[in-house]
């Protein structure tokens, strides 16, 4: 797989780029797109590559997720310099953003407000909590 990105702009010895674009299937692919892209700019230098799209891995130490506990409780928690550890595994404990809908009073609904609320969790042995929160009621 290719990918390439644009060289912006030489500053010292470093080129600063910005968009990814790819991935293509070889370099006449990409040749094409650039020319779709960009059809008049001759001088534009381009960085072309080849590249694997890959993830992480999952860490072992990651129980199955019907072996995970419920999130949140810190009395699984050790602090940790300005953080927190498990007490199980080792592993920093995560924060996710909780978003949760405002919603009004005698009215079913709201007008899309939510209010972000930051749950700890510990990526290998508790469930990670779902980003969509319980609606709260706007008092
Ligand atoms: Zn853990």
């Amino acid at each position: 797989m290719k990918f390439f990105i644009l060289l912006n702009s030489k500053h010292k010895d470093s080129w600063y780029s910005s968009t990814l674009y790819g991935p293509y299937e070889n370099d006449e692919a990409v040749e094409k797109e650039i020319a779709r892209l960009w059809p008049h700019n001759t001088t534009q230098r381009y960085l072309v590559f080849e590249g694997k799209v890959m993830s992480v891995k999952p860490s072992p130490k990651e129980k199955p997720e019907s072996k995970k506990r419920e999130p949140g409780n810190t009395k699984n928690y050790v602090k940790n310099g300005n953080g927190w550890k498990c007490k199980d595994c080792g592993a920093d404990i995560l924060g996710a953003t909780v978003a949760h809908p405002v919603w009004i009073r005698g009215f079913n609904g709201g007008f899309g407000q939510c209010k972000n609320e930051t749950l700890p969790y510990c990526p290998n042995c508790e469930k990670k909590p779902n980003s969509q929160g319980a609606p709260i009621y706007d008092e």
